[in-house]
């Protein structure tokens, strides 16, 4: 079975470690050479940033370091024993942005990372060159090559009603990691993404799938974000593979983060049915086939099936078990 899942960083991280336990291989690392089952991982690039002249991909690195065994298993992010000596030197240079902590161990990462991007190879490739290291059993696709980045318009908090604009545009990691999303976001914006097209890889990998997965992944600007690299929309209504999501919102809230926030930002209110119908059943032009709530979050939504399960992903057999009840709404067994 050929699995594909839209994917950002945390939540998709670990949900990708479900499927994986689901199909039969470790959560952490390769299966065998030989296992009959694949999974390709679209992954959000809407996060990723320059940083003291390095380039961060946040929710590739999440899933790469989670896959392949690396991550700090309690943030969720970053990696395992990290130190912080570069960002201390960094602080008493006071060199700016300091809201963003970049580990020592991470920031290698993004030095091999940025020093193949200036040697012109395409994130993809970087990407790849990277796992061989990791090797995360899952092959990682930057939903695009091109840059699209998630900028987030708020109150300009220098505007004073003279010549200041009213509203700026700032970064979504400035947003979210120093301001804590507490500025009214009024919109987001793709930067880059009228000029961006889908990774062929990755089209190629949604037509040829036998199920596509949507993980409970941020949908604003986690699946917002890849969804809206030109392309991606398209490559999904073509499948003829089931497309069936799972929520993210359980009884009404985020399970972790702040994609409430994110959601008030587009006017979609915080529940699982709202998520749903914001994504919208494929019978009647939207994504999903197949919507996964959590419990006791069941609703009606025209053009898909519904169902309810937990969906906690509290460790990796749990999560596994959502893998399963995605898999078999897609009308898909895994033997
Ligand atoms: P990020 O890029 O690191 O923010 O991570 P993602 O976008 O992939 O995932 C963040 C989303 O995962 C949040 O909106 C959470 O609500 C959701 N999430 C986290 N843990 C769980 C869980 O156990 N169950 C469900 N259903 N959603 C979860
Ligand atoms: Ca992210």
């Amino acid at each position: 079975m050929k699995v594909t899942v839209l994917v950002g960083g945390v939540g998709g991280a670990r949900f990708l470690q479900g499927v994986k336990a689901a199909l039969g291989l470790p959560p952490v690392g390769p299966g065998p050479e030989d296992h009959p089952h694949s999974i390709d991982a679209v992954v959000n690039v809407g996060d990723d940033i320059w940083l003291h002249g390095l380039r961060v991909n946040p929710d590739l690195d999440t899933c790469m370091y989670t896959l392949g065994g690396g991550i700090d298993t309690a943030k969720g992010w970053g990696r395992s024993s990290e130190t912080w000596s570069i960002r201390e030197e960094l602080e008493a240079y006071g060199a700016e942005p300091t809201w963003f902590g970049l580990g020592d161990r991470d920031v290698a990462t993004h030095l091999v990372r940025t020093r193949m991007l200036r040697a012109g190879y395409p994130l993809s490739q970087v990407t790849e060159a990277l796992c061989h290291r990791w090797r995360p059993g899952v092959r990682l696709l930057p939903a695009t090559d091109d840059r699209v980045e998630t900028h987030v318009v708020i109150d300009n908090p220098d505007a004073d009603g003279s010549e200041e604009a009213p509203q700026v545009a700032i970064h979504f990691q400035e947003w979210w990691i120093r301001h804590g999303a507490k500025p009214e976001a009024h919109r987001f914006a793709s930067v880059g993404a009228d000029q961006a097209a889908i990774l062929p890889a990755a089209r190629a990998s949604i037509a040829g799938a036998d199920v596509v997965l949507v993980a409970p992944s941020n949908p604003v600007v986690s699946i917002g974000t890849v969804v809206a690299v030109p392309g991606v929309a398209q490559a999904l209504a073509a499948t003829p593979a089931p497309v069936v999501g799972l929520s993210p919102i359980v009884g009404g809230r985020p399970v972790r983060g702040m994609a409430d926030a994110c959601l008030s930002a587009i006017g979609v209110g915080t529940s699982a049915e709202a998520v749903g119908r914001h994504y919208g059943g494929r019978g009647e032009g939207g994504l999903l086939d197949g919507w996964l709530v959590h419990t006791g979050d069941g609703h009606e939504l025209p053009g898909a099936t519904v169902r309810e399960v937990p969906l906690l992903m509290t460790d990796v057999e749990a999560t596994a078990e959502m893998a399963r009840a995605a898999l078999e709404l897609a009308g898909q067994r895994v033997s």
